[in-house]
């Protein structure tokens, strides 16, 4: 079963509006066993709408199409869909009274021009519209169902799951995609590529497929089957797979952060952290803060920028901070040992280094970061080179990714 997505907008084709309906549809279909051809945005204007309908039409079953509803005399769908079916427009009065009901409702007068909105190609549907003036319609087209709803998110949302899902799932025997994505953290796109090559096969059921961002490798499966558990039996056998290749590198299934990983290990061993940081400037905190619960584990972040500030808060001696520098293990080191005591905490995060994009040396480039991580054992720092090609931020995020990562995986047992 075949669908093709058209989203009608000159503020679309222009930029000034991202197509999020269309994506958000292609998931929806996806997930609803329906196969996705094509999407195809056109502007305001019948011609290139009527010809985007005429050709969806021929060579797909379903014609998905959001925008171009409204009141005003660009809203040119309507129009579009009656010169493609070669049929005119007909004034529906129970919905002029909807619309109006619509109105009456909000204390308002319904404006002349919101009339067009019950206008229909002959023989086709209206489909209601709960949350705005703007009714939907179904119609055929050829061989095609054209279901055409409004622009506006919320209403398309509520008009898909209402009135097109079911229609789709009718057809689609109850076929269906279910889709997971594990997150993996510590080794590089291409060496889990090597290790998951044969799942990644084209045309397996589950697909596999990966994606990189800032050190983070999506690890995404897709699992079709004819019926929902046939589906979720292949997709679970194939992320059991995964699991059992890529081990510890994953952190998260459908949850990217890792501090969310960090959190549910603190809370199930029942221990604490403290951090203590220079180059992230309260990153770490902010991300172990930033998740529901975080006061069973997390018990205070220093931010000590200055030395001045690591030599007060945390007692660094100042011997040391001319000595070594800010950007160096004793310092890393120094740092994880005096917050963890200070908080009182089983473990603590410090982390200092050069972010950039000024302060570098060839000794010290950009993107030369020390973690150090202190728990009950001591104190072990790792020397980071994330590449003086990346941006501050990138820098910032990627030494408080690791730097909780390295939390995970000691929690683990694994480092
Ligand atoms: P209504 O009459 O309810 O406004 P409509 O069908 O006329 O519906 P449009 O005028 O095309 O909708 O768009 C209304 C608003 O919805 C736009 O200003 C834009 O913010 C948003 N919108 C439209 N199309 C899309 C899209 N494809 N993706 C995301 N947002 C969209």
């Amino acid at each position: 079963m075949d669908a093709i997505i058209i989203s009608i907008g000159s503020e679309l084709t222009t930029g000034q509006t991202v197509d999020t309906n269309s994506a958000w549809l292609s998931q929806r279909l996806a997930e609803a066993g329906v196969r996705v051809l094509r999407h195809v945005t056109v502007p305001d204007e019948v011609a290139p709408i009527r010809e985007a309908f005429e050709r969806a039409a021929s060579e797909a079953a379903f014609v998905l199409v959001t925008g171009g509803l409204g009141p005003t005399a660009d809203d040119l769908t309507r129009d579009a869909l009656a010169a493609a079916m070669g049929v005119g427009l007909e004034m529906r009065a129970e919905y002029v009274e909807r619309i109006r009901a619509f109105f009456d409702a909000r204390g308002r007068e319904m404006p002349e021009a919101n009339r067009v909105q019950a206008l229909f190609p002959a023989g086709s549907e209206p489909i209601e519209n709960t949350c705005g003036t703007a009714p939907g319609i179904r119609a055929r087209l050829g061989e095609a169902t054209v279901f055409v709803m409004p622009g506006v998110p919320r209403e398309m949302w509520v008009m898909y799951e209402r009135d097109v899902r079911p229609v789709l799932a009718s057809h689609t025997g109850g076929a269906c995609m279910l889709a997971a994505t594990l997150y993996c953290f510590g080794a590089g796109e291409s060496d889990i590529g090597e290790v998951i090559r044969d799942l990644m096969a084209r045309g397996r059921n589950p697909a596999v497929g990966t994606t990189a961002k800032q050190g983070v490798i999506g690890v995404r499966v897709h699992a079709w089957g004819d019926r929902r558990d046939d589906a979720s039996a292949k997709l679970e056998a194939t992320v059991a797979e995964l699991r059992g290749r890529l081990g510890s590198l994953i952190y998260g299934r459908d949850d990217d952060r890792v501090a969310a990983a960090v959190a549910e290990l603190l809370k199930a061993a029942g221990r604490t952290v403290a951090t203590a940081e220079s180059c992230t400037g309260g990153l770490i905190a902010k991300e172990l803060t930033d998740i529901a619960g975080s006061s069973a584990y997390f018990r205070e972040g220093l931010v000590t920028y200055a030395n001045e500030a690591k030599t007060r808060l945390l007692g660094i001696p100042t011997e040391v901070l001319a000595k070594c520098g800010a950007v160096s293990i004793e310092v890393a080191e120094a740092m994880a040992v005096a917050c963890r005591q200070f908080a009182g905490t089983d473990y603590a995060l410090s982390v200092t280094g050069i972010a950039g994009p000024t302060g570098g040396t060839a000794h010290k480039p950009v993107g030369l970061v020390y973690i150090g991580l202190a728990d009950t054992a001591g104190c072990r720092v790792t020397e980071h080179r994330f590449g003086e090609f990346l941006a501050r931020d990138e820098i910032r995020e990627r030494a408080c990714r690791t730097a909780l990562n390295r939390l995970r995986l000691r929690l683990l047992g694994a480092n």
